[in-house]
């Protein structure tokens, strides 16, 4: 793997803390978006099976020359899919799509309680661990409630919970019975979708460091301690999104972004209300 920060996991695997988002991007600009970010730097790219663009993922990996076991990639199983036959199918699916032996890291996308099959969808990728089609497996959009059922009747704990975090929503409650179990955070819509680059405050900090503001927000997810999936297609973005390791934001800034978090800052669904 090449250099750059890099997040222990539970299971004893890493995890580069830099990824690249891929939701909203069809296959076409997914293809060349990975190649971009694999020729910047990256070594892992977040896509799911929902944003249907895995063919375009795997294909723009394969393009990049990039090593396979140098890139870390991760994919989500879909809430339709939930179950365990229906899942283990799903894994089948997003391996011939990326056209990979094994995926590096497989989430539960939401828990969908409404469904009630999470628990079963969580024995699915137990399985498909033990089967060797996935290394690494997790969760994402799991309240506490969720993660002490998976782990209380599996006894296996997901390596990480992907959950909407960003300056605005910080999820501190989450975060700290994560850390009680072991369990990694990783931070989607990291920029608050674009919304938090124009916040007075981010800009104010990045002026300060002669950085860009969304430099300035992945900074302070890293030096978070989070798992962080910037979203652009656009190159240059690319590139300035992976430019964040030589500097660091000071006691000052890190009170300063603390101070912008909002119990009603989120922007996507509530997992324990989402109905899809
Ligand atoms: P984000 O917070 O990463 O923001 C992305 C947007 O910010 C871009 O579309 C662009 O408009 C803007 N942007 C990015 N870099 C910029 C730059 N340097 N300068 C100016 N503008 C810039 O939003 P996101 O895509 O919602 O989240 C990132 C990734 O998180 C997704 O692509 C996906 O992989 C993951 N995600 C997961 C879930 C989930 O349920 N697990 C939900 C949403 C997103």
């Amino acid at each position: 793997m090449t250099k750059q920060l890099r997040v222990e996991l539970g299971d004893g695997h890493a995890i580069p803390q830099v990824g690249l988002g891929v939701w909203q991007t069809p296959d076409d600009v997914a293809v060349t978006a990975v190649q971009a970010a694999l020729d910047a730097g990256y070594r892992h790219v977040d896509t799911a099976a929902a944003y249907q663009n895995e063919k375009g993922v795997g294909a723009g990996l394969r393009a990049s020359g990039v090593a396979r076991d140098e890139v870390f990639i991760t994919t989500k199983v879909w809430n339709e899919n939930q179950g365990y036959d229906n899942a283990l199918k799903a894994i089948e699916g997003s391996l011939k799509r990326l056209q990979l032996d094994q995926l590096d890291l497989c989430l539960i996308h939401w828990p969908a309680p409404h469904r009630g099959l999470y628990l079963d969808t969580w024995r699915a990728l137990i399985k498909a661990q033990e089967a060797g089609q996935v290394r690494s497996i997790g969760v994402s959009n799991f309240e506490v409630e969720h993660l002490d059922r998976v782990i209380g009747e599996t006894g296996v704990t997901p390596v990480l919970n992907q959950i909407e975090l960003h300056p605005r929503f910080q999820q501190t409650a989450l975060r700290a019975a994560h850390a009680e179990r072991g369990i990694k955070t990783e931070s989607w819509s990291p920029l608050g979708q674009g919304q938090l680059l124009t916040d007075p405050i981010i800009t104010g900090i990045a002026a300060k460091h002669g950085r860009t503001t969304a430099q300035v927000i992945i900074r302070w997810h890293l030096d978070s301690g989070l798992i962080v999936i910037p979203k652009s297609v656009t190159p240059s973005r690319i590139v300035e999104n992976f430019d964040v390791f030589g500097f660091a934001l000071d006691a000052e800034d890190m009170a300063a972004i603390a101070g912008l978090d909002q119990t009603d800052g989120r922007i996507g669904p509530n997992p324990m209300t989402a109905t899809f």
